[in-house]
């Protein structure tokens, strides 16, 4: 992408109205621009990080084995009505008219939608288990939007819903889930500790949250130093090995991390001194099983092999797609700017003249962008006239991962400069030598 072509809205001036750095930074980046109270236009930008993010959980939740559909956004009443929960759910749900007066509402979750959808398809045991997902915009009228898409009232979701014929079954689809949700994790380049969550009526140890470590976050965190040395993609895990997934739910249970909500002062006593971890953190994703809540309350059942009819055990598994990318910056950035990892990174490269007005310059900058491109590195090229200085001040805000700078004075030696953000490392190479490392 050619800045001079592009719709890069940048701001100098740092944003009073926001109180936390990636709100800041998201803003003056021009990643989103607030149309309404927690409601956000996504600008170039922003919307390449958020598809990124959505991919890798796309991928994460494929390879374990769950199958994407999409369901809308608008539902009706009545399928709310079948599990009781559109009056329980209360103000934060959007509840809408149309123009039959029929009762319709902004979906908040899907829970409903989906075990109405399978029920009405599945015809026996052998349509089982199966776990479902999409990544959809959810609306929730919170009391209180704040921190940009961090708590927005229309966000973007992956929500996935497991359905197994009894309680162990639907144990395995969770503990899928968890290693799938462990490996999404890691691949954004952020350490989310699975913490145990508040599991609601149904009780048992089946719920955990996903939290990011960040002093903005909005849960108070205890967690067990071991965390930091664990291999969270559990790369020597196959998805479909039973015992495996058990041994990884163990140890995870083992090693205390729990939030204000859920801690426990006894269990925390036990922890060595030197290992215990306080800090604050943002959720990022939530797992939860359910057992027959919502299949019992919406009638669904299967005949099972011998006739008998079974009440299908449920589970479900959102992640904040773009509450992620708030969450990212929080984990990563500096005085200058956001700092991307490699993985969501909107341009792998920040292509940079510093004197655009150099005929030199811009033939040379040119001549590598085009190769870049054709190489499939995907390069964000500032090739307008204007100062060198601002334009590298941008760049470190917009935080691509490497910058390439092209000036007259190095290309008369036959040399561009080529800096890592993350490291603030610079170094000097020739053109062919910057193209071999970048490509
Ligand atoms: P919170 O405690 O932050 O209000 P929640 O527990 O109500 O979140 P869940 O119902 O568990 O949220 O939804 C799954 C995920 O959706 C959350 O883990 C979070 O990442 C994301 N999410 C929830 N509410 C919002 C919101 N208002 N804005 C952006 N993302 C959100
Ligand atoms: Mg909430
Ligand atoms: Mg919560
Ligand atoms: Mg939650």
């Amino acid at each position: 992408m050619r800045c001079s072509q592009a719709f890069l809205p940048v701001l100098k001036e740092s944003p009073t109205d926001a109180q936390i750095v990636s709100h800041k930074l998201m803003l003056r980046a021009g990643l989103v621009r607030q149309t309404a109270a927690g409601i956000y236009a996504w600008l170039p930008i922003g919307l390449k990080v958020l598809r990124k993010i959505e991919q890798i959980v796309r991928e994460e939740q494929n390879r374990a084995g769950a199958i994407e559909l999409l369901m809308p956004t608008l539902q009706s009443a009545d399928l709310w009505r079948q599990s009781g929960r559109y009056d329980a759910y209360g103000p934060e749900m959007l509840r809408i008219r149309d123009r039959h007066e029929r009762e319709m509402l902004y979906g908040p979750t899907n829970e409903e939608m989906i075990t109405a959808l399978f029920r009405d398809e599945a015809n026996s045991y052998r349509d089982l288990p199966r776990t479902l997902y999409h990544i959809q915009w959810k609306f929730r009228d919170e009391v209180r939007p704040r921190f940009g898409v961090m708590r927005g009232r229309e966000f973007l979701m992956k929500d996935a819903y497991s359905f197994d014929l009894d309680e162990a079954g639907a144990r395995q689809s969770y503990y899928t889930q968890l290693l799938a949700y462990l490996r999404t994790f890691q691949r954004l380049g952020i350490r989310a500790v699975p913490m145990k969550a508040a599991s609601g009526p149904i009780g048992g140890d089946l719920s955990h949250e996903f939290i990011v470590l960040a002093p903005t976050g909005e849960s108070e965190v205890f967690y067990d130093a071991e965390y930091e040395a664990v291999d969270w993609g559990r790369g020597d895990l196959q998805h479909g090995d039973a015992a495996g997934l058990q041994s990884m739910f163990d140890q995870i249970s083992r090693t205390y991390a729990a939030t204000d909500e859920t801690h426990d002062e006894a269990r925390w006593a036990d922890v060595p001194a030197t290992r215990q971890r306080t800090g604050r953190g943002i959720e990022v994703g939530h797992i939860f099983y359910f057992g027959t809540k919502y299949s019992a309350a919406m009638n669904f059942r299967v005949p099972g092999p011998d006739g008998q009819m079974i009440t299908p055990h449920m589970g479900s598994y959102g992640v904040g797609v773009s509450r992620l990318v708030g969450a990212i910056i929080e984990a990563s950035h500096d005085d200058a700017g956001i700092v991307w990892p490699d993985s969501v990174a909107p341009w792998a490269v920040g292509l940079v003249t510093m004197r655009g007005d150099d005929t030199a310059s811009a033939a040379a900058a040119d001549d590598l962008y085009a190769k870049l491109t054709a190489a499939g590195v995907e390069t964000l090229y500032d090739d307008r006239d204007g100062r060198g200085g601002a334009k590298l001040a941008s760049m470190d805000l917009i935080g691509l991962p490497q910058q390439l700078i092209i000036g007259p004075r190095g290309l008369a030696q036959g040399v561009v400069e080529l800096k890592d953000r993350r490291t603030g490392e610079k170094q000097e190479l020739s053109i062919e030598s910057a193209l071999a490392r970048l490509t």
